[in-house]
Formats: structure tokens, C-alpha cells, sequence
């Protein structure tokens, strides 16, 4: 705590810190922190996420800020809504002890009225996606004439969303002498152009090497064939029993399809794409974030949004095609001083760009052999015995069952006992494993039968809600319920899913009025949401769900617009 003492932060920021648990400024908060307070220069700082650099801008700016004034002072700009929230909230938590700051987050896929009606009461610290802050700057609901500092977070990220006009937009109406902080994980050609047209003689701060993958990440990759990919990412998952992972596709459809095939052979898994709408988003994030969901299958730009610090496991099912994105990806993993492993499943061709990876990230990344299925095996039965060991025994709630249970094992020893209880869960995995090939021969061409049918030894989970048939048109229904019954979006979903027990209806967008709300789900399904509904009620009250009007088409058509620039 010392440290932070020494830099120069007042005893009610201090307290804010402190109630938080950092003890040390992190590298990037004891590089940004005095600058930020010595002098009024512009700033690069090359960190990625994970390094706290939130709390590096974020406790020096909240320091400065004039709580006599009620006027905007600092815009900080991010990508996407989950981390203008999360800006926000660890800005909060950090004034927690100020009374008078007022911090307000605009992004776009919610409301804007509550957020129009958050800006006109004041907020000295706005955050901001650009295009939701476009938005209010035309509206005039955001004034940032006066602002004296600007915070472009994740801006690389921004800058490959195509936020390039909102930015360029933004950023010429802000006033010349305000300062500017641009962070950003790479320096790509689009983030020096900003730097150059927008940024006045900056400091430069480097957070380990530039471009480079953070320390505690290990690099692995295994060379498969083409279509052993999926065969693989079984096997590293199954030799990971506890991995906390996020798999990496290139395009909606191979997510769509690869959380689809895991989910049938029985995986803790689900995907994330943009043709989820944020309802689902919100959701699948949600049931990550608690672990209900252990491997996440996810675009690139879906993933953006996901701030999730444990993550055991990044895997990258293909290579992104632009090599750069390796560093955000791995990036996930290795965070808050954790270890973490990047994993990257490369076919025969593929391999030359292991080389190119090297370089970006500086380090070298590990050959190893996809995991033979005696080896998974071998694993999987140590985790159970691990497990059973670890298994807390309640002495008393169990005690009464006990003769009964020693009288009904009576004719088996001690040794058959064992066998028998290992079996039970493990023969699933010794089947499926059964002659299982070795996939790392170059010229594999009898992949086992055993592995192209049927499914591992996992647990089952059916729980996913991606999108089957994104095609499929929506039926919108009226509920008679809504925001002052407490309902949000995800009591809807909730509803839909106590009520159909049907975990692969499509839900749509879902709009939460004052006391009522509509709901879209695939057309498909409109008889089984109106019978499900029937005889439902709500806190003593009778549901109520048709099918409603129409919206109007130019509406949806708008609506479909943002949401496609949104994706
Ligand atoms: P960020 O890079 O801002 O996303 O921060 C990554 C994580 O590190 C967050 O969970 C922060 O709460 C945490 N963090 C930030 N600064 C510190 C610090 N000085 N000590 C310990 N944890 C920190």
C-alpha cells in the first residue's frame, strides 16, 4: 500500500484501493500513474488487458477531476458495452469513498432513454462505445466541449470493429487542448495513424515487449490434419479435465457448428457469435462467467466483449487470419498473474505461420503430439480417483444409510469395491477411446470409427441457446409483465425455458417496457410458447402472452442495420 501512498493519491482514493485488495501498483500503474499526475503530455501505452490499466488511467484521472463542476471532463472511449460496464463499475468501485462523482457508461443494444436521462443529470466521467457516443453528442445529450482529458482504451480493438469514422468524428470535435491517452495491445498501422493525426509529441510506454504475448502464457500447437481438428480439440479438452476455456473459429458458422458438435458429445460447452441477439449474449456470458459453461466457443469480435480473468485454456481451433489477433486471443489467458496456455490446432499447410506467430509474440511456441487416447485415459482416471479422494464425506448425514449399504456390498472385496465405483464413470471413456488413432501420423487416413461417432465419456449438458437456423423468422409476442413487475430480459429467457423445457427455441430480441414487454422466438415455435404460457402465472397473476402486431418494417430494417454494425 505504501506504494500507492507514494504516488500521490488523496486518503479517500487510498481507502478505495485498499477496500479493492491491491497492495502494489502493477508495472503499467507505476509507469502511467506519474505521468498522468507529472505533467500534461499525451500518452501511448502499449498493455493488454489483464495488466490493470484501467485502474492505471482510471484512479489518477478520478483524482483530477473538478467535483465543484458538474460539466463532462473526461471521456474515456472502449470498444464494446461489456467493457464500457466494466470501465465503469471498477471507476465506481475506485470513488466508492467520493461523494459528488458522477459516471456515467453510454453503449449501444440498451436503452438510450435511461441513458439520455443519465447524462442531463451530469456526469464528469463519461464512458462510451464511439458509435453510442456519436449518438449523443449529435443529440447534445453528451457534451464533451470541455473536456480536458480523452482515454482511447483497447484502441486497436476499436480500430478493427471499424469504429474509424465514430473516432475520427469524435475526436475533432473535442477540444485542442485537451489531452489524449491511447492504449492499445498493438501498435498497428490504424493505431499509429490515430497517434499521428491525433496525439501531440506522446510518451510511450511500453508494458513488456511490444506486441508480445505476456510471460505467464505458454504457447502450444499441435499439427493435425485438416480433418482431425475437432478429433483434437476433443482430446485436449478430455486430457484438461478442468480446463476453463475459450475456443477461437473464424467465422459464425464453424462456432455455430463446433459448440454444436460439443454440446452432442456431451461437453459443458456453448457458442458465441453475432447472430445472438445481447439478451443471449448477456446469458451465454453470464452461464460462462459462473462456469455453468467450461468451453465457450466464440468469434473474435463476440468475444470482445467477454472480461473473464481465470481462463485456463485459450484455444485456437483455427488460426485467425489476421496473425496479429494471436496476441489478443492468447491475451484472454495469463491474466491477473495467473498462468495460462494458448493452444493453436494447425493443419499441414498452416504450420508455417507458427513461425510468423513466434516472432509477434516473441517467444517460442511448443510442438507437442496430440494426446494419444491411453494417455487421456490415464488422466481422466486419475482426476476421478482425485476427486473421490477429495469428495467431503458427511459423516452424520450419511451414517444412517451405512448398514444398508455395507450390507448390500458384503459379497464384493475391497479391491472389487474400487473397480466397480471407477467403472461406473470411467468405462464411458475407455469405450470411446478404445482403439482410438494415433492423430498425429501425417498420413492418417483410418481414423478410427470409434471417433467420428458417439460421444466421449463427458457429462451430458443440452443446455445450449445458440441460434439453430439463423435464417429463421421470429414471431413477437406481448407478455403482461414488464419492468415494474422487476422483469429483465433474463426472467424472460428464464421463462421460456421453465416453461417449453425446450433449451433450443431461438429467442430474439427482447424489449422490456413499463408493464408489459414483447419477446421474439423462432416462428417455429409460436403454438408450443402460446400453449407453455397458458396457465402460467406471475406473483399471483394470471399470464398473459399472444402473438403481437407486426413491427413496423423500416423499424426492424433499422433495427437489423445496427445490429449487423454492432456484429
Ligand atoms: P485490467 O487490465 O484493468 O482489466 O485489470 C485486470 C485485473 O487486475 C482486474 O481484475 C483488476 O481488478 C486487477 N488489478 C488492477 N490493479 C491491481 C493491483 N494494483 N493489484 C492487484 N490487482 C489489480
Amino acid at each position: 500500500m505504501s506504494q500507492f501512498i507514494e504516488l500521490g493519491f488523496s486518503p479517500d482514493l487510498l481507502k478505495g484501493i485498499q477496500s479493492l485488495g491491491f497492495e502494489n501498483p502493477t508495472p503499467v500503474q507505476e509507469q502511467v500513474i506519474p505521468e498522468i499526475f507529472g505533467n500534461k503530455n499525451d500518452l501511448i501505452g502499449l498493455a493488454q488487458t489483464g495488466t490493470g490499466k484501467t485502474a492505471a488511467f482510471g484512479l489518477p484521472l478520478i483524482e483530477q477531476v473538478d467535483l465543484n463542476q458538474n460539466t463532462t471532463q473526461v471521456l474515456i472511449l472502449a470498444p464494446t458495452r461489456e467493457l464500457c460496464i466494466q470501465i465503469a463499475s471498477d471507476l465506481e468501485q475506485y470513488a466508492h469513498y467520493f461523494t459528488g462523482l458522477k459516471i456515467v457508461p453510454v453503449y449501444g443494444g440498451a436503452s438510450i432513454e435511461s441513458q439520455l436521462k443519465a447524462l442531463k443529470k451530469g456526469a464528469q466521467i463519461v464512458v462510451g462505445t464511439p458509435g453510442r457516443t456519436l449518438d449523443m453528442i449529435k443529440r447534445k445529450a453528451a457534451n464533451i466541449g470541455n473536456i480536458n482529458t480523452v482515454v482511447l482504451d483497447e484502441a486497436d480493438e476499436m480500430l478493427n470493429m471499424g469504429f474509424r469514422e465514430e473516432l475520427d468524428n469524435i475526436l475533432q470535435t473535442t477540444p485542442a487542448g485537451k489531452r489524449t491517452l491511447l492504449f492499445s495491445a498493438t501498435m498497428s498501422k490504424e493505431v499509429a495513424r490515430i497517434s499521428k493525426n491525433y496525439l501531440k509529441n506522446p510518451v510511450k510506454i511500453t508494458i513488456g515487449k511490444q506486441n508480445s504475448g505476456a510471460e505467464n502464457i505458454r504457447h502450444i500447437y499441435y499439427q493435425v490434419h485438416a480433418r482431425d481438428r475437432y478429433y483434437a480439440l476433443k482430446r485436449v479438452a478430455d486430457i484438461n479435465p478442468d480446463i476453463y476455456g475459450l475456443v477461437f473459429c473464424r467465422t459464425r458458422m464453424e462456432t455455430k457448428e463446433v459448440a454444436d458438435k460439443l454440446i452432442k458429445d456431451g461437453y459443458n460447452a456453448d457458442a458465441l457469435h453475432g447472430d445472438l441477439s445481447q439478451a443471449q449474449r448477456d446469458y451465454v456470458m453470464n452461464r460462462f462467467r459462473n462456469r455453468t459453461i467450461q468451453m465457450l466457443v466464440a468469434t473474435d469480435v463476440a468475444a470482445r466483449g467477454l472480461d473473464v480473468n481465470d481462463i485456463s485454456h485459450v484455444i485456437n481451433y483455427n488460426l485467425p487470419d489476421e496473425l496479429d489477433i494471436y496476441t489478443h486471443r492468447s491475451g484472454r489467458t495469463g491474466r491477473a498473474e495467473k498462468s495460462g496456455i494458448s493452444i493453436s490446432l494447425v493443419n499441414y499447410h498452416e504450420v508455417r505461420k507458427i513461425a510468423q506467430i513466434e516472432k509477434i509474440i516473441g517467444k517460442k511456441c511448443e510442438k507437442h503430439p496430440v494426446p494419444s487416447g491411453e494417455e487421456i485415459c490415464q488422466k481422466q482416471l486419475f482426476n476421478l480417483i482425485d476427486r473421490m479422494e477429495n469428495a467431503t464425506v458427511d459423516e452424520e448425514q450419511i451414517a444412517p444409510f451405512m448398514d444398508t449399504v455395507n450390507k448390500k456390498l458384503e459379497w464384493l472385496s475391497k479391491e472389487e469395491i474400487i473397480k466397480h465405483f471407477v467403472s461406473l464413470e470411467f468405462n464411458r471413456f475407455l469405450d470411446y477411446y478404445k482403439n482410438a488413432p494415433d492423430l498425429n501420423k501425417k498420413a492418417n487416413s483410418s481414423r478410427a470409427k470409434a471417433e467420428k461417432v458417439g460421444s466421449s465419456g463427458r457429462n451430458e449438458s443440452r443446455n445450449v441457446r445458440g441460434k439453430k437456423n439463423s435464417h429463421e423468422s421470429f414471431t413477437r409476442f406481448f407478455i403482461n409483465i414488464g419492468k415494474k413487475d422487476g422483469i429483465a430480459p433474463k426472467n424472460i429467457i428464464g421463462m421460456i425455458n421453465d416453461n417449453t423445457h425446450d433449451r433450443d427455441i431461438n429467442i430474439g430480441d427482447i424489449d422490456i417496457k413499463d408493464s408489459f414487454s414483447f419477446f421474439e422466438t423462432g416462428e417455429s415455435h409460436t403454438g408450443k410458447i402460446l400453449k407453455a404460457f397458458k396457465k402460467e402465472q406471475f406473483q399471483g397473476r394470471q399470464l398473459q402472452v399472444e402473438v403481437a402486431e407486426e413491427r413496423k418494417k423500416g423499424k426492424k430494417d433499422k433495427k437489423e442495420k445496427r445490429k449487423k454494425k454492432r456484429a
